[in-house]
């Protein structure tokens, strides 16, 4: 038996599934879970000694890759100073004054720990500041594992939203309701169904948990106004796309506004961090400005606003978003030439630096489109890769990330590998 092996049977007694997070056991994938031991750059090596090329990323955290001597020395110096203190430190002015200056849409800002706790937050007070408890989410958006969030799309866009799992109230489910991503008519019809109901409309404005979705032209623009006209306050979900496409997020790229941002993952350079903010009448409402309840023991960690901050600074330093947009470019266009090679005309979808390959012929541009996936085939190229030695999501649904420390060589690597893989997929 593998160290890998061992660890994940041992694991499996301590833990649910063998796991803290439900994607890292590999259900679907019939092998054990690579335990990672180190990283560098973007290479990881697991328990076994085996390297391979990185493009989880933690899931998105880790845009520079792992180890970015300029994040380490950082967490080392307030590693030095001290962890915690649950008082108020300088480093968090820091950070709340550069995401104001990032992101579009963020006059003031208030740090938690993780893009669960970023989203829960932002619905208790899109609720507050409406008086109104609906809220509408998108069919295959995740925004985390709170209970508003885990609810499936009914069979009509006017279906009252039903529990995605056990422990969900009904009765809280269904303050939820579900719209059709890329469809602003079936926004309107929710909409229009209650227009005194509705709180919020929460969006990823780049998919990225179905697999990655872009927004379709106007898509966006649709969703201002929309929300606008009905009196709901508009949530991009930018935990994911934030200060990953572009500086300023989606809503940057998009020159879309929302009411309040989330955000994570990036903000955090691999420690456990989110945020959420907005218009300063909204953000004014959270406790002790105002009302709204919401309070963090560890929020604001300095050592998640050094690693976060030295994160930002080597982003900004460097021209890192061209440089990401250039190397997943380079991904892109070489895997396109494969499966015109091949003759395979799976669908292949990408933003930036976030990319997925739908093992299904035809355009993704939701949800519905998305499930059409072959995921047995997925679960077959994705073991292909892995043994030449390159880490992807192990699931169909999850974005891969490109990051800084990728290079051309690395990009070759995994061209080839793909070439290879797909191969062996499909047979031919
Ligand atoms: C990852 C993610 C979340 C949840 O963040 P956690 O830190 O895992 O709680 C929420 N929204 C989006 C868009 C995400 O990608």
């Amino acid at each position: 038996m593998s160290k890998n092996e061992e660890l994940f049977q041992e694991a499996t007694g301590y833990m649910p599934g063998g796991v803290n997070s439900p994607v890292r056991a590999f259900r679907g994938i019939e092998m054990a879970p690579r335990f990672i031991r180190e990283g560098r750059g973007c290479r990881i090596t697991d328990e076994d000694g085996q390297e391979y090329i990185d493009y989880i990323g933690a899931y998105g955290p880790l845009i520079l890759g792992h180890r970015h001597p300029s994040v380490v020395a950082a967490l080392k110096e307030a590693v030095d100073r001290g962890t915690a203190f649950g008082a108020p430190t300088a480093l968090e002015v820091q950070m709340a004054k550069r995401v104001t200056e990032l992101v579009p849409s963020v006059d003031v800002v208030r740090m938690v720990n993780s893009g669960t706790e970023a989203t829960l937050s932002a619905i208790r007070l899109a609720r507050a500041a409406t008086g109104r408890d609906g809220i509408v989410k998108f069919e295959g958006c995740y925004h985390g594992h709170g209970d508003s969030f885990l609810i499936k799309a009914g069979s009509g866009a006017l279906a009252m939203g039903v529990p995605d799992s056990p422990g969900v109230p009904a009765s809280l489910a269904s303050l939820t309701r579900t719209a059709t991503f890329n469809d602003l008519a079936s926004v309107k019809r929710v909409l229009a169904a209650e227009p005194d109901a509705i709180a919020a409309v929460i969006v990823e404005p780049i998919a990225g948990n179905m697999g990655v979705v872009p927004p379709a032209k106007g898509f966006l623009e649709g969703l201002r106004e929309l929300s606008t006209s009905y009196g709901a306050l508009l949530i991009f979900d930018e935990v994911m796309t934030g200060f990953r496409v572009s500086r300023g997020g989606a809503q940057e790229l998009y020159g879309v506004t929302p009411d309040l941002t989330t955000l994570g993952k990036v903000i955090g350079g691999g420690l456990p961090v989110g945020a959420y903010g907005g218009r300063r009448d909204l953000m004014e409402q959270i406790a002790p400005a105002g009302p709204v309840y919401q309070a963090g023991t560890l929020s604001g960690n300095p050592l998640a606003m050094s690693a976060g901050l030295a994160q930002l600074d080597a982003l900004e330093a460097s021209n890192a978003w061209e440089q990401l947009e250039s190397t997943s470019g380079l991904l892109e266009t070489g895997i396109r030439n494969i499966l015109e090679e091949l003759s395979l005309p799976l669908a292949l979808n990408r933003v930036g630096s976030m990319m997925t390959l739908f093992f299904t012929e035809g355009e993704v541009t939701n949800f519905e489109q998305a499930t059409r996936a072959n995921t047995k085939l997925h679960a077959r190229f994705f073991r292909n890769m892995l043994e030449a030695g390159i880490h992807l999501p192990p699931s169909q649904f999850e974005a891969l990330f490109v990051s800084l420390a990728h290079e051309q060589d690395d990009i070759d690597r995994t061209l080839e590998a793909i070439r290879q893989s797909l191969k062996v997929t499909y047979e031919v």
